[in-house]
């Protein structure tokens, strides 16, 4: 199980490299499969020994080797992160094929959700409204999961965060959750369930609004700041996720 455990991090190291490229490309509208990686600052094309997941970016010192331009750090986190989740996945969650799917889709999804809406303030509709009807796909075929359990989280997701949204929108007049954030939770709803869903937007509301509060006394920023809502909804369905499905104690 060792030597398998980091030929898996290492797999996963190498998905969360393209996860990472997939957020930098899609919202640019450029193709992710050419050209091959270059430097988003000077175009310069990267070479492959400055291109090894997780190592390149300490070899180069966290900046492009022909401008200097600084590389983000959570790119490296990106990898990280996925390359444990892989690990992880591989060692509590490998009960049967369909649990995989779920986990890999679930990971492949909100990692560039995450990066995306951090940078761009968006969510793509073909994450969020993909998760959908992948995640309904795999109701009709997942023994465990039947199609209206699906169906009935995507109700949940959408509808119940829809249903907010348009009090807050009535009631203050801006709008507090975007539309995207609502098909994303419509997403997680078909993937997981109904049950998980409620649960998931609970967490990542109290993770938004621990983040808020702590941003509102680090930079003594007015309350009107807008954070972006998809990080927590992608890093609080991830975590149910490996919690309720990986046999954590509580
Ligand atoms: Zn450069």
């Amino acid at each position: 199980m060792y030597w398998l455990d980091i030929i898996i991090f290492f797999a996963g190291a190498c998905w969360g490299s393209f996860l990472a490229l997939v957020a930098y490309r899609l919202p640019k509208k450029i193709s992710v499969v050419v050209p091959a990686s270059f430097c988003g600052e000077c175009n310069t094309k990267i070479r492959w020994y400055h291109n090894l997941p997780l190592f390149s970016y300490f070899m180069l010192k966290g900046k492009c080797s022909y401008c200097s331009t600084k590389i983000p750090f959570r790119y490296w986190l990106t990898e990280f992160a996925v390359a444990l989740l892989f690990v992880l996945a591989f060692e509590l969650l490998f009960v049967d094929i369909y649990t995989l799917i779920r986990t890999f889709l679930l990971i492949s999804v909100m990692i560039p959700c995450i990066l995306i809406d951090i940078e761009h303030r968006i969510i793509p509709d073909r994450f969020s409204i993909g998760l959908v009807i992948a995640g309904f796909i795999l109701s009709l075929i997942d023994p465990m999961m039947a199609w209206h359990e699906s169906a009935a989280g995507i109700v949940v997701g959408g509808g119940m965060l829809f249903v907010v949204a348009e009090l807050y929108y009535r009631l203050t007049g801006r709008e507090g959750l975007g539309g995207g954030d609502i098909k994303l939770l419509a997403g997680v709803g078909a993937l997981l369930g109904w049950y998980p869903v409620l649960i998931v937007i609970f967490a990542s509301s109290i993770l938004g609004s621990v983040y808020g509060i702590i941003m509102m006394l680090v930079y003594r920023q007015g309350r009107q700041t807008a954070i972006p809502f998809g990080p927590f909804i992608g890093i609080a369905s991830i975590l149910y996720f490996f919690i309720a499905e990986g046999g954590f104690p509580g």
